[in-house]
């Protein structure tokens, strides 16, 4: 099989845990390897067919492990604009509703110009208006409550990295919905 330009990214295999909880996005190459190992079962296939000298077969899209594994889990994320949206889920600690990436801004629970750091446990994730009403306020002054107290994280998930949601493939949809928390 000849065929790498073929398949581009849009082709790659969203593998999630036995427990349905997405993990990361392999190539097509190492979906069909998983497969071959009887280490995943099948959930979604791709539409496009790949062509072999004897067979012809539709390549994976979802995989699901049959045995559970541990989620890896990374000491000290990185600290960036980024990263809060992904902690956040991309929802807006405010009004609790989900923002695609250019709406959202990142806010300072404590205004910046009250000394308030930029560090994980005083940023949050705000939509553009939430942000606005709240101005250069503490969430008490302002009467907006957050939705929780900002953390450091100690992982996030390896798939958000690889994949921003507005450009997965619709197949995928359903499956990043049960992303862990
Ligand atoms: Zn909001």
């Amino acid at each position: 099989m000849q065929a790498t330009d073929v398949f581009s990214t849009t082709l790659r295999a969203l593998v999630l845990n036995a427990s349905y909880e997405p993990l990361r996005i392999i190539s097509w190459q190492k979906a069909l390897i998983m497969w071959f190992q009887d280490k995943v079962e099948i959930l979604e296939f791709h539409s496009t067919k790949v062509r072999s000298v004897s067979n012809s077969f539709h390549l994976p899209s979802v995989l699901r492990l049959k045995t559970y594994i541990r989620p890896k889990r990374v000491d000290g994320v990185r600290f960036c604009r980024e990263n809060v949206y992904i902690r956040d889920l991309h929802t807006c600690q405010y009004c609790v509703k989900k923002f695609n990436h250019k709406d959202l801004t990142i806010d300072h629970v404590l205004p910046a110009s009250q000394g308030g750091p930029k560090t994980w446990t005083n940023v949050v994730t705000a939509c553009r208006p939430c942000n606005q009403r709240k101005a250069n306020r503490t969430p008490e002054k302002a009467k907006m409550p957050l939705l929780k107290p900002p953390r450091a994280p100690t992982w996030l998930p390896v798939i958000e990295h690889e994949v921003h949601p507005d450009s997965a493939p619709m197949v995928w949809k359903d499956y990043l919905r049960f992303k862990a928390n």
